[in-house]
């Protein structure tokens, strides 16, 4: 995913209390869980049945949000665990899924229940994101399927490494895919995540070959994927998906720089300052002339 990682400074957040952990956030694992029960076991066997069954999920925190990760207020639940190392990840330590905390899907689908009115009158829904959420593909579709079920529209954002994991029935149950794609060129792609670029690929076709609506984000660093060739091969990939309704240009900032050395990495872009307005909008442009909707 990505993710609150690339989530722009300043955007509206309420933290509900669930149980943050990873030191980098301040928060230790118990605090202000608002009376939502994890889960604790030492039958590692049982463990293991309940999360291959979707009853369990690693989980890093969630967050009421408006105005980002889809439309409307949006419950976005955060999952442990992502297969790729971005050089600019805000939240790494979300790469590893031993770091969540085991919440069982019923009470996270109790919790999101409290909040459908609101998620309804403003046209809101649930948004999973990561991590990378299809690192626990039962735990994701137990949560599409019991949102839908509630009427609860659903959004998924994903970097798309692992949307093979996506079968076409849980896709069923999908309103729309926040689709991050992190570079147009499979070398820059290598170089910022460690992963190939082309599963990313494959899985935006197969979305808009369903109609399936995405929105796509773009994480602008300098000197790493704002290269003119490198935006161009993103844009004309993007044009040829006929569901995207909405491309997001994220400028890269450094507010999860301290992260990084609180977990022990080594940071690579310590000396990369945010992007200029004019660069900001020179690549929006480049979207933008390609008619596609820009922000
Ligand atoms: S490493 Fe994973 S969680 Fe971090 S930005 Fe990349 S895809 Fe998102």
């Amino acid at each position: 995913m990505t993710t609150t990682d690339e989530r722009q400074p300043g955007a509206p957040v309420v933290s509900l209390g669930m149980p943050l952990v990873g030191g980098a956030l301040g928060r230790a694992h118990g605090h202000g869980t608002s009376g939502l029960e994890t889960s604790e076991t030492d039958d590692r066997s049982a463990r293991l049945a309940a999360v291959r069954a979707g009853d369990i999920g690693s989980v890093h925190s969630w967050e009421l949000v408006t105005a980002v990760d889809g439309p409307g207020t949006r419950m976005t639940v955060f999952l442990s665990g992502c297969p790729l190392r971005c050089l600019y990840c805000h939240n790494p330590d979300t790469m590893e899924m031993r770091r969540g905390t085991d919440v069982p899907a019923d009470e996270l689908l109790a919790r999101i229940a409290r909040y459908r009115g609101v998620m309804q009158a403003t046209g809101g829904g649930l948004t999973i994101s990561g991590g990378e959420p299809l690192m626990q593909p039962a735990f994701v579709r137990r949560l599409l399927h019991g949102a839908r079920a509630m009427g609860i529209h659903t959004a998924l954002d994903t970097s798309g490494y692992l949307g093979s994991h996506l079968s076409d029935e849980m896709l069923d149950h999908v309103d729309m895919v926040l689709l991050d794609v992190k570079s147009g060129d499979p070398d820059t792609y290598k170089k910022v995540t460690g992963r190939e670029l082309a599963p990313t690929l494959e899985f935006g076709r197969r979305l808009a070959a369903r109609g399936t609506e995405i929105w796509v984000r773009f994480v602008l660093v300098p000197g790493l994927t704002d290269d003119v060739a490198n935006v161009e091969a993103v844009a004309s990939y993007v044009a040829t998906l006929s569901s995207v309704t909405r491309v997001e240009v994220l400028p890269f900032h450094q507010m999860g720089r301290d992260k990084w050395a609180d977990l022990g990495l080594e940071y690579q872009l310590e000396d990369t300052q945010p992007p200029t307005p004019e660069l900001v909008e020179r690549v929006r442009e480049q979207f933008r002339s390609r008619g596609l909707t820009t922000f």
